[in-house]
């Protein structure tokens, strides 16, 4: 059996690998182009199963074990140390916080909580105005202090920090960081629908992998738009993709998404169905996804300007969607390829960078 053991973990693998499961409330999809073994691959599942385990134990608001937890129970104004984990996406949380103007914001929670998403859910219902002010009275991102180079962070306020509009897309960073170590040149992850690829699809046929931005209805897993992920180079690159047409609850007949304006304290309600950011880093693309779907379309693809993202926003227009993309996103894809998509350009607005004069 031993023998038979062995040989069997020899067997090399017809490409693609694909792993496949649920994890944390949602799916991860991991296929692999590269030549592997039975055995590596088991290796290879197991390995980066115990990197989204870490990302779990680290922040997730579901389990009591969680780093995240004890530091939303931690005494405030205190340091409390972290781990490098929990500080880097603290410190990705808040420079998009703060290029966003407060759009992205982590200490959201008790909002959520509030708007019955989150950890804590109650009932679907709508929160009367006091609950709203009280919450949002202690809202606000510079509420929470990060350390980088003592690695450690602090609340000021009673604020609960959610890190759940980034940490998917950290997860899949690190999926693919350990895919990397492991010597993986040609994969794709795809974990709840943030993805990050690297390589190609076939790496003989040239084909680039593709991906899909999805129609944004509930219920339906139909491609809008399939862009095949080839840059300048052919350097990994991740996308997430923030909607309003799966997670959101409904009361006579208005919907509610789980993506709350920071501002008001209300679900985002325009006509953005859904933003999807393309980045190096998938923690980034998740969160920079995150803010832009808070602002609406226009303040949107000013911050993607100012900012030089990569982002392709749909947005409802009666039964319909337009696409409209970023200029990061045009010179990253190509304008051929945006025009075959049909996908809308935005046009140059008025320069904003005048000279300021007087004090
Ligand atoms: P998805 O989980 O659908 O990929 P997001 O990445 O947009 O969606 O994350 C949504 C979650 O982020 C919400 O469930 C909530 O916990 C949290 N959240 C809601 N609004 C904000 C916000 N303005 N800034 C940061 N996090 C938010
Ligand atoms: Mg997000």
């Amino acid at each position: 059996m031993g023998v038979a053991g062995c040989s069997e973990n020899d067997r090399p693998l017809d490409p693609p690998v694909r792993f496949e499961g649920d994890i944390f409330g949602t799916f991860y999809q991991v296929t692999i182009m590269d030549p592997l073994t039975l055995g590596e691959s088991r290796e290879l599942e197991e390995g980066f199963l115990a990197e989204l385990e870490d990302v779990d134990q680290a922040m997730s608001t579901y389990r009591d074990d969680a780093e995240l937890i004890a530091f939303n129970e931690a005494p405030l104004e205190e340091w409390q140390p972290l781990s490098n984990e929990l500080i880097e996406v603290l410190a990705i949380s808040q420079s998009v916080a703060e290029a966003s103007h407060g759009a992205f914001d982590i200490t959201v929670g008790d909002l959520v909580n509030l708007w019955s998403f989150g950890p804590g859910a109650r009932p679907e219902e709508v929160p009367s105005d006091d609950a709203l002010a009280e919450q949002l009275a202690q809202v606000g991102f510079d509420a929470v202090e990060v350390d980088t180079q003592n690695m450690q962070a602090r609340r000021t306020r009673d604020v609960f920090v959610d890190l759940s509009a980034v940490a998917k897309g950290h997860a899949t960073d690190q999926v693919a960081a350990y895919l990397d170590q492991q010597g993986l040149e040609h994969y794709l992850v795809n974990l709840g629908g943030d993805l990050i690829a690297r390589g190609l699809r076939d790496e003989d046929a040239q084909t680039p992998w593709r991906i899909g931005i999805e129609v944004p209805e509930d219920g339906q897993q139909r491609a809008q738009h399939v862009i095949p992920l080839v840059g300048p180079a052919l350097e990994s690159i991740s996308v997430a993709t923030s909607g309003d047409y799966r997670n959101y609850f409904e009361v006579d007949g208005e919907r509610f998404s789980h993506t709350i304006d920071p501002r008001t304290g209300r679900p985002v309600t325009h006509q953005v169905a859904s933003t999807s950011v393309f980045h190096p880093s998938n923690a980034w693309a998740d969160a920079w996804a995150t803010a832009l779907l808070v602002v609406g379309e226009q303040e949107a693809m000013q911050m993607a300007i100012e900012n030089n993202l990569k982002a392709l926003l749909l947005v409802r227009e009666g039964e319909q969607w337009r696409s409209i993309a970023s200029p990061e996103f045009v010179n990253y894809f190509g304008e051929t390829l945006v025009d075959e998509l049909g996908i809308e350009q935005l046009s140059a607005p008025a320069p904003t960078n005048q000279p300021v004069t007087g004090e």
